[in-house]
């Protein structure tokens, strides 16, 4: 079984270790550049992208998260993960810094104010069973991808139709959503998977 770190910088590290500890896959913290030599893949949690990354570089993980990434450490964001993935966002801060690997374009918040929150059954591609009861907050969405990026799901129903929540290219992965906060434990499973070398 490999071992997932999930970054500790801030957001919802505690809900990702406590999903992978559920299916039995050992989990750690990453908080320093040395934490992510003993993990296999690592998890980008939700919480505020721009905090995160202005972290990240203040903890001195910026630029070994990008070599891991770039070396082939498979990787999933959820929300402000995902954006942190993301080679390109639309409206962020003033020079807001991501990690990148995925050749995407995010837009942050994009799901407007009055929307700030809400569920929707989402089709994921390559996760069996029932629609996946996504929650998204204040959640980006994938504006555009490029040609090795592989959508895995859209939001399916009124004004939000349409808009692509779930990507995959090789072994980054990321949702607009949090699979950590509703207990379902499918994408974690489907993301030990990918970090297994068997989906
Ligand atoms: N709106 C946040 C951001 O832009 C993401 C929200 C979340 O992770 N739930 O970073």
């Amino acid at each position: 079984t490999p071992t997932v770190g999930v970054l500790a910088l801030q957001g919802d590290t505690a809900e990702h270790l406590r999903v992978l500890g559920d299916l039995g896959v050992p989990a750690e913290p990453v908080l320093a550049p040395e934490d992510l030599d003993r993990v296999d893949g690592v998890v980008l949690p939700g919480g505020e992208s721009t905090t995160m990354s202005k972290l990240a570089a203040r903890y001195g993980l910026l630029e070994p998260l990008r070599k891991h990434i770039d070396g082939g450490m498979p990787a999933y964001g959820t929300c402000a993960g995902m954006i942190l993935l993301a080679d390109r966002i639309l409206d962020g801060a003033a020079e807001q810094e991501t990690v990148g690997g995925l050749d995407m374009t995010v837009r942050r918040n994009a799901f407007g104010r009055q929307s700030d929150s809400f569920e929707a059954g989402i089709d994921i591609d390559g996760i069996g069973g029932a629609p996946f009861e996504a929650v998204f907050i204040r959640a980006p969405w994938v504006e555009s991808v490029g040609d090795r990026v592989r959508v895995l799901g859209q939001t399916p129903y009124g004004e939000r139709a349409g808009r692509i929540v779930a990507v995959r290219q090789g072994g980054l992965l990321a949702t607009s959503f949090h699979p950590e906060l509703t207990g379902d434990p499918r994408i974690h499973r489907f993301f030990v998977d990918m970090v297994k070398g068997q989906v």
